[in-house]
């Protein structure tokens, strides 16, 4: 099994500071106060790509504050790590893996992880897919939120979308996002939603690396031997 998403291991690959050269002596400040900076340059970055354009669209950068607010749930880096992924959709999905080879061609249309007809998009992942029913649960009262607010906004539910997916990472549509998705003055309770989403990120990406590591293995080993399927271990986990 491929063990990737450890805070030191992610760290080191994000950064090249020596502050790593002793892994057992890293003084916690510090290596939160970098993994900020990692974070923000890459969610600043300001690339022209779609992934770009989608992050202006729905007004990502307006929550960019919650780097800034984990830092009171420091342990859960990794998490931290995912939500970042997703919200600047450098996610490496199904169709994206077959199209560089590191799954066979059956996954440009069919989901690896509850193997029906359907692309593994990020709208996918995150609402539809039927292999992260329970996982959902934690974030249900979020994409409650979010049906409401989108039924306010055009008069009807939105289908599964961009839309929705903006959302649920932090941005803004109609004018609105989700309340409390940051820390916010009246805030009180519960966990603030980027961490709930955080969390929810990283235990289905976690699941789910165990879903598609073999057969990307048994793909590589068939056509390209050992040194192609290290590589796409590599890109899983990015
Ligand atoms: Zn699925």
């Amino acid at each position: 099994m491929v063990e990737v998403f450890g805070i030191i291991r992610w760290w080191k690959r994000f950064s090249n500071s020596k502050v790593v050269t002793n892994e057992n002596n890293i003084d916690p400040k510090t290596l939160y106060e970098e993994c900020v900076e990692i974070l923000r340059s890459k969610e600043e970055s300001h690339d022209g790509s779609k992934a770009g354009a989608w992050y202006h669209k729905f007004s990502l950068e307006q929550t960019r504050s919650w780097i800034v607010q984990a830092n009171e749930y420091v342990m859960e880096s990794p998490d931290m790590h995912w939500l970042m992924r997703f919200r600047t959709k450098s996610v490496w999905t199904a169709p994206r893996l077959s199209m560089v080879g590191m799954l066979p061609s059956e996954y440009q249309e069919t989901c690896p992880c509850c193997k029906r007809d359907a692309v593994e998009s990020i709208p996918h992942i995150l609402f539809e897919c039927k292999r992260w029913d329970d996982q959902r649960r934690k974030v249900a009262t979020l994409i409650s939120q979010i049906k409401r607010l989108t039924k306010d906004c055009v008069g009807e539910e939105v289908q599964v979308s961009d839309i929705m997916s903006a959302l649920l990472l932090g941005g803004e549509y109609c004018g609105a996002r989700l309340t409390n998705w940051l820390i916010e003055r009246s805030h009180t309770e519960s966990d603030p939603g980027f961490l709930r989403v955080a969390r929810f990120l990283g235990e289905i990406m976690r699941l789910r690396s165990r879903i598609i590591s073999p057969l990307i293995t048994s793909m590589g080993q068939r056509h390209n031997g050992r040194t192609r399927s290290r590589s796409s271990h590599r890109a899983l986990s990015k």
